[in-house]
């Protein structure tokens, strides 16, 4: 398989996130997504971790199906929240072994009301990111967040912590986000900070008003209002909603591709069709 600092230096790329599965239903769809997605032939494709312990157990099972079994680049999620040294090091290992040979380092974030876990070793994803390296000869990516974490103290502090990160990363994939320039002023504050890292805009089709309106509140991301509407207006048309977010996903991949953005990542949330009307919208495969 392939390290995606390689697949981007030969770029563009086209990839596909994947959540773990929490239940055998959730399995059986992941799977569908998987096989019907992975006919595009992507560049590679990647599978969340559950921080705090729900869906910590399936990432490396996913991981090693994509790989080994659809013979595409498989990149799993690591957290470090919640974890010793000592756990971290041996899923690391478990990967290299496995011949993994991407990982996308994260602090993660704990479900909401998460109780009684464990203080992890690290702190931050950087800290995670230097004992990959340690490792094994991985690739490295990190995430980014254009319109800032919502933790951080300031624009100026999450700046300067993100240009560290990344100096340290191969590659980072993005938060989503629904405005170009998000993407376009991230990107500069990063070089003005002699930082030119590729960061993979991460492209959510969004899909359904509520579930945007939570996820955007809990990420700090803006949901312009203009989409917001269009959804509104859909009601419980699942089809015509299903076409704004392509439509909208497909637009912001197109202004994206003009910025210079290395590749487009899609988070597919284990459904194949909005990815698949994306992918074929912008005449990729
Ligand atoms: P960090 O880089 O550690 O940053 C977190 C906060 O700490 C920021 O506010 C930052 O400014 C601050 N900070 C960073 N370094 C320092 C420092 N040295 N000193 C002080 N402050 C610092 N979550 C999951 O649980 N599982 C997943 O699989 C998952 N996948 C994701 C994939 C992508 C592409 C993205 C964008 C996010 C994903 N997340 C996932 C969510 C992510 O874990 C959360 O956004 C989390 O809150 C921050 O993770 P991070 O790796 O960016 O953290």
């Amino acid at each position: 398989m392939a390290k995606i600092a390689d697949l981007i230096a030969a770029g563009p790329t086209l990839s596909f996130e994947f959540s773990a599965p929490r239940d055998p239903a959730g399995n059986e769809r992941l799977e569908r997504a998987l096989e019907r997605l992975a006919r595009l032939r992507p560049s590679f494709m990647s599978v969340t971790y559950g921080a705090g312990g729900s869906t910590r157990g399936p990432t490396a099972e996913v991981v090693s199906r994509i790989q080994h079994g659809l013979h595409i680049t498989g990149m799993p999620h690591l957290t470090c929240v919640a974890h010793t040294r000592e756990e971290i090091t041996t899923i690391i290992d478990r990967y290299r072994d496995d011949g993994i040979e991407n990982l996308l380092v994260l602090h993660g974030d704990l479900p909401e009301g998460t109780v009684d876990v464990p203080t992890g070793h690290f702190h931050h994803a950087i800290d995670l990111a230097e004992l990959v390296r340690q490792r094994g000869p991985f690739s490295v990516g990190v995430a980014a967040h254009p319109e800032g974490h919502p933790r951080a103290s300031s624009r100026e502090d999450d700046l300067a912590h993100h240009a560290a990160k990344l100096a340290a990363a191969d590659f980072a994939i993005t938060q989503f986000f629904f405005r170009v320039e998000h993407y376009e002023r991230f990107v500069e504050e990063l070089a003005k900070r002699g930082v030119r890292t590729p960061v993979i805009p991460g492209i959510m089709p969004p899909t359904n008003a509520e579930g945007v309106a939570r996820m955007s509140a809990a990420n700090a991301t803006e949901f312009p209002d203009e989409i917001r509407t269009r959804l509104e207006k859909a009601g419980n048309d699942v089809a015509a909603r299903r076409e704004i977010g392509v439509d909208v996903a497909t637009r912001l991949c197109e202004q994206l591709r003009r910025a210079g953005a290395p590749g487009v990542h899609l988070y597919t949330m284990n459904f194949a069709e909005a990815s698949l009307g994306v992918v074929s919208a912008l005449g990729l495969r």
